[in-house]
């Protein structure tokens, strides 16, 4: 393709050098062959010593002139020709100037298919991939910053409590009831857990976020995983009142995967159906296994999300306007952390939210290679 287009410009160059050499040749015949005839009419006429004459027998001045004539009239044909070419190449040279002073809206219209054509097609490219470049850039300096944000507001808003409650406690003139005081205590308690598993969510989603988590893929019962796992969140599901069932269209499943982390997945998505779902009264766990794809799906009722907002549940810190202010405390990290653990499956998350449920879907591989890139790349795996 590159030495097609090489050869094209170099057919053209040679094109217009033969046009340019038979015009020339053309141009000087014409000269010649008029200014002979003038010198021999001259010389009829009986006009020897005219200047008219000397054309007749031309000596090494005048052949010398037709050489230059032709020279000429070759140059500024060829240079006539080539303009376009030129025009091109200056317009070329000036876009990488521009581009080098940093104007990164500079492009050049591709126009024709030789060399420079499919230059300019490159610097155009070149140009969008560097733009690109920088907004990717300048988009994670503004997540960076809005993280370290939300992270000073979620670590101040407990510690501030605590250290109100602390001075409330150790006040040299307070006479508080011991009951007041055991209450206090508990608040104080309360609020530093939260504050410790704020951290801990946070070390774990950036480590998981920066791959600085080494999986340890080896065989999963899927099922008994799930089942234990429920089994464990029986007493938040006795504390709110919840039903609880777990279908499965199989005994028991083996899939390649990292048991911990499946379980933090899954351990994220169920506490969620506790935590938003206490008023539907029960939760779903399903199971559905194929030879190649293993689904499972945790389904809760009662609150719907609307619809504009279930692609921004993955998002890290994001939670939806009813739950920040409830008091349900989350951090906001526990499906970005679910949707990390799925890409390090090559797995894809999903969500629907209308009236027969708020559904968490989790599709994974049965046979997932940790050597191989499998349902496509990271970030085109979520569905909503
Ligand atoms: P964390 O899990 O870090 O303690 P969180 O539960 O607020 O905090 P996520 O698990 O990422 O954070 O969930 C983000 C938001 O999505 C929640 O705040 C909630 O608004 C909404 N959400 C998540 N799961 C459900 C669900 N099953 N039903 C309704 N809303 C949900
Ligand atoms: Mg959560």
């Amino acid at each position: 393709m590159k030495n097609d287009m090489s050869r094209r410009f170099h057919t053209r160059v040679i094109t217009n050098i033969i046009f340019s050499a038979m015009f020339a040749c053309l141009v000087d015949l014409f000269l010649v062959t008029n200014l002979t005839m003038l010198g021999e009419y001259a010389v009829v006429q009986g006009k020897e010593g005219s200047l008219q004459a000397v054309f007749y027998h031309p000596g090494p001045v005048i052949t010398l002139l037709y050489v230059l004539a032709g020279i000429a009239t070759f140059s500024s044909a060829f240079l006539v020709l080539q303009k376009k070419s030129m025009d091109y190449i200056t317009k070329l040279s000036t876009a990488i100037q521009n581009i080098s002073e940093g104007d990164l809206n500079t492009t050049v219209e591709v126009v024709g298919d030789d060399e420079f054509s499919a230059m300019a097609a490159n610097l155009n490219k070149m140009v969008e991939d560097i733009r690109r470049l920088m907004d990717k850039e300048r988009e994670s300096e503004r997540t960076k910053n809005e993280l370290i944000t939300n992270i000073a507001h979620d670590l101040r808003t407990p510690l501030t409590s605590i250290i109100g409650y602390l001075e409330l406690l150790s006040a040299p003139t307070s006479n508080m009831s011991p009951e007041m005081e055991k209450k206090y205590i508990n608040i104080t308690y309360t609020k530093a857990k939260r504050l410790e598993k704020l951290i801990e969510d946070l070390f774990g989603f950036t480590k998981l976020n920066y791959g600085k988590v080494s999986m340890k893929v080896t065989k999963v019962d899927i099922v008994k995983l799930l089942s234990q796992l429920l089994e464990e969140f029986y007493p938040n599901f006795m504390d709110k009142d919840l039903a609880y069932e777990l279908q499965s269209n199989v005994p028991a499943k083996m899939i390649n995967a990292d048991g911990n982390l499946l379980a933090r997945l899954f351990d994220n998505l169920i506490n969620n159906a506790i935590k938003y779902g206490a008023e539907g009264k029960r939760i779903v766990v399903k199971i559905h296994a194929t030879e190649s794809i293993v689904t499972v799906s945790v389904t809760n009722y009662g609150y719907v999300i609307p619809k504009e907002e279930l692609p921004l549940l993955f998002e890290k810190f994001y939670r939806v306007e009813q739950s920040r202010s409830s008091n349900t405390g989350g951090t906001g990290l526990g499906l970005a952390i679910a949707r990390n653990i799925v890409d390090m499956h090559g797995g894809t998350i999903g969500v629907t939210s209308d009236l027969n449920g708020t559904v968490f879907t989790v599709r994974l591989l049965v046979d997932f290679d940790i050597n191989k890139e499998n349902f496509g790349n990271p970030g085109d795996r979520h569905e909503y």
